[in-house]
């Protein structure tokens, strides 16, 4: 009796693995994309500092940045949910990287985790954002970057609202807002 049901459990666990297994694309996605896709949470490879177009010495960075901010972008800090200055902005704009300047999110794709930090739900191009794996604190998670100069700007998760589903959780030190132009606002 035992040993039938262990030979049940082991075809219910090998079915399993094989519908999941059939499941998976069979080519990591490579065409391009309008908005965002599954891509976003595909971290990219492992990069070095150089591979970025901004490269700076930490020195260098600090005469730029605040204490806060090269804390979060340049040694992957986290801010205090609720405390940032963007969790709560409902104002129309871009989202520029904190460091560099690079675009990185549209107001249009913000929308209210109620995490208390800044949630877009896109960046404004995939190339905007690099992904790496990131399995600090015993968490596996994936952490996004500025694709122009590498610096730390939070995570993207799987949980968020359509049409993309995901939710880039972002601090707001490592972002600044530019309100849009009057003139460019669309009537
Ligand atoms: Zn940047």
């Amino acid at each position: 009796m035992f040993i039938k049901l262990l030979a049940l459990v082991a075809l219910v666990v090998l079915v399993t693995v094989g519908v999941l297994a059939a499941n998976k694309p069979g080519k990591p996605a490579a065409k391009p994309s309008p908005g965002c896709d599954t891509m976003c949470t595909v971290p990219h490879k492992k990069t070095a500092k150089g591979d970025f177009e901004v490269v700076k010495s930490d020195a260098e960075w600090r005469k730029t940045l605040s204490q806060d901010q090269f804390y979060i972008l340049r040694q992957k800090g986290t801010e205090q949910a609720f405390t940032g200055a963007y969790w709560n902005n409902h104002d129309e704009g871009v989202y520029v990287c904190a460091g560099c300047g690079a675009t990185l999110f549209a107001s249009k794709t913000k929308f209210d985790s109620g995490t208390g930090w800044p949630s877009f739900y896109m960046p404004i191009s995939l190339k905007a954002l690099h992904t790496e794996k990131d399995t600090a604190y015993g968490m596996v998670r994936v952490e996004v970057m500025c694709g122009r100069c590498g610096g730390h700007l939070g995570h993207v998760f799987d949980d968020g609202p359509k049409p993309t589903g995901l939710r880039y959780c972002i601090n707001s030190a490592s972002l600044k807002f530019t309100s849009a132009e009057p003139a460019s606002e669309k009537k």
